[in-house]
C-alpha cells in the first residue's frame, strides 16, 4: 500500500516552514543577494538574524535524534521542510542543510562517545543564537571530483593528519568551496593519513575552530550568495587522538556513499523548492501580463512552458520522496535512488528556471524581479557536493 497523505505533525511543520520561508527567508535572501561584497553578507545583521530565527525554530537540528536534543524527524518529514524553506531561498536553506553535518555525523558514528556528544552535539542542538555552525571539507585545490576517485592510488588529499604522541597534527588547506567554511566553528575534515592507499587513505577528523585554523574570505560567486563558502587553512592544528571519527581504509567508499546519499537528497529538495519559487512567480505573472489582447498564459506556448515546469516539480518530488522513504526504511538508503533524484531535480531546476525567465520576457532578466536569481542559484546545485556527472557515474556503477 502506498500512502501519500501527510500526518498532522508533518502538515504542521510544513506550514511552519512555508510561513517562515515566505516571511523571513525570502526578503532576507533577496537583500543579501544584492550585496556586492560577499563579506558584508555574512557580517550583516540580516544574515545573522535570519539564521537565529531558523535555529530558534529548530530547523538546524531536524535530523538529529531527540534524546540528543534534536527534533528526531524522519527523512521524509525533513524533506518536506527543506523543500518549503528552499522556496524562500536556497542560500539560507543550504546554510541550514550544511550546519548540522558534524553533529549528525557524530550522532551516528560516535553515538557511544558521550564526551563528544556532550561537547559538540548537545550544545549545537541547544543553540538558539546560531553561533554553533559546522562544515565539512574534502575539496582541495587539486582534489575536486577526485574526492570520489577511490581507485587511483596516486590520488590523495593533500591535507594531512600525522600522529604525534597522543595527538593528531593537521596541516594543509581546503578549497574555497567549503559550505559555511568562513563562519563555522567546528569542522569534519577529510585528511590523508596513508597516501599509499589513495583517497581511501584519508580519515575523517573533528576539528574545532581555534589555534592554527584560518578561515578565508567568502567566495564571490554567481548564485546562492547567502551561502558562505570559504577556504580553510590548517597550520599544525593539534587535536586529541580520539577526534579521528572515521579511520582510513576499506570502509571509506561505503562511508562516503552513505554521506552522499543523505546529501544528494538534501540537494534535490533544494532544487524542487527553488524551481517551485520560479514556477509560482512565472505562473502568477503570466496570468496578469496582457499581450496580443489577452493574458500571456492564454498563449499556448507560454502555458506549455509552465505545464512542463509543473511536471518537473511533481516528478522530482515523487522521486525524492521515494529516496527519502528508502533512507528511512533501509540501512544507509539506496545511493542509486538518491543519485537519480538529485541529478534529475537539479537538472530540472536548471532547465526550467531558464524557461521561467523566458515567461517574463525582458522582465525576466531584470533585477527588479527574482527570476534571474533563481536561474543563477540553480547552476550551483548541479555542482554542489559533487558534480552531477560524478554522481551519475557512481549511480551508474551500481546498476
Ligand atoms: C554550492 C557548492 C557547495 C559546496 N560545498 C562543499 C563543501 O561543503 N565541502 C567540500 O569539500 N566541497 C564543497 N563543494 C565543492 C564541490 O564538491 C566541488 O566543486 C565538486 O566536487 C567538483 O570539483 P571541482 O569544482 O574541483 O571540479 P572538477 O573536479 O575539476 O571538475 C570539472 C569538470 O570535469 C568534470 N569531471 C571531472 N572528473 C570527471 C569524470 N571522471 N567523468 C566525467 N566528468 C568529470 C566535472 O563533472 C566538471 O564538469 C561545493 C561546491 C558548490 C558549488
Amino acid at each position: 500500500m502506498i500512502e501519500l497523505s501527510l500526518t498532522e505533525e508533518q502538515q504542521e511543520i510544513q506550514a511552519l516552514a512555508r510561513r517562515f520561508a515566505r516571511e523571513v527567508i525570502r526578503p532576507a535572501e533577496i537583500a543579501l543577494d544584492k550585496m556586492a561584497d560577499p563579506e558584508t553578507v555574512f557580517d550583516s545583521p540580516i544574515f545573522r538574524k535570519t539564521l537565529k530565527k531558523a535555529y530558534t525554530l529548530g530547523f538546524h537540528k531536524m535530523g538529529i535524534r531527540e534524546d540528543l536534543g534534536g527534533l528526531g524527524l524522519d527523512p521524509v518529514t525533513t524533506g518536506l521542510v527543506w523543500e518549503e524553506l528552499a522556496v524562500g531561498g536556497v542560500g539560507i536553506t543550504a546554510t541550514l542543510l550544511a550546519a548540522p553535518v558534524a553533529p549528525l555525523f557524530l550522532s551516528v558514528l560516535a553515538s557511544g562517545r558521550t564526551d563528544l556528544i556532550d561537547r559538540f552535539v548537545r550544545p549545537y542542538c541547544e543553540d538558539t543564537g546560531a553561533s554553533r555552525i559546522s562544515a565539512w571539507g574534502s575539496s582541495e585545490p587539486n582534489i575536486g571530483s577526485d574526492g570520489s576517485n577511490y581507485h587511483d592510488p596516486g590520488v590523495h588529499h593533500e591535507t594531512k593528519a600525522r600522529k604525534e604522541g597522543t595527538q593528531w597534527v593537521i596541516d594543509g588547506a581546503k578549497s574555497s568551496f567549503v559550505s559555511n567554511g568562513g563562519i563555522a566553528d567546528f569542522f569534519l575534515l577529510f585528511c590523508c593519513v596513508d597516501p599509499s592507499k589513495g583517497i581511501p587513505g584519508s580519515g575523517v577528523f573533528l576539528v574545532p575552530y581555534g589555534e592554527g585554523v584560518t578561515r578565508g574570505r567568502a567566495l564571490d560567486k554567481i548564485g546562492m550568495r547567502a551561502l558562505n563558502q570559504a577556504e580553510l587553512a590548517f597550520d599544525r592544528v593539534c587535536i586529541p587522538e580520539d577526534y579521528m571519527i572515521m579511520p582510513p581504509g576499506d570502509s571509506y567508499p561505503m562511508m562516503h556513499n552513505a554521506i552522499k546519499t543523505v546529501g544528494n537528497i538534501g540537494v534535490g529538495y533544494l532544487a524542487v523548492g527553488l524551481l517551485r519559487a520560479a514556477y509560482e512567480e512565472a505562473l502568477s505573472y503570466a496570468k496578469e501580463r496582457v499581450q496580443w489582447g489577452r493574458p500571456i498564459f492564454e498563449h499556448e506556448a507560454v502555458a506549455f512552458r509552465l505545464f512542463e515546469a509543473f511536471q518537473a516539480i511533481e516528478a522530482a518530488r515523487g522521486l525524492l520522496w521515494k529516496a527519502s522513504w528508502t533512507l528511512a526504511n533501509k540501512f544507509l538508503g539506496d545511493f542509486r535512488l538518491s543519485a537519480a533524484a538529485r541529478v534529475f531535480a537539479t537538472n530540472m531546476a536548471m532547465k526550467h528556471t531558464v524557461e521561467m525567465v523566458q515567461v517574463l520576457g525582458g522582465y525576466g532578466i531584470s533585477k527588479e524581479f527574482t527570476l534571474e536569481k533563481y536561474m543563477r542559484d540553480a547552476k550551483l546545485l548541479q555542482i554542489m557536493d559533487a558534480t552531477n556527472e560524478i554522481i551519475a557515474l557512481k549511480g551508474a556503477a551500481l546498476l
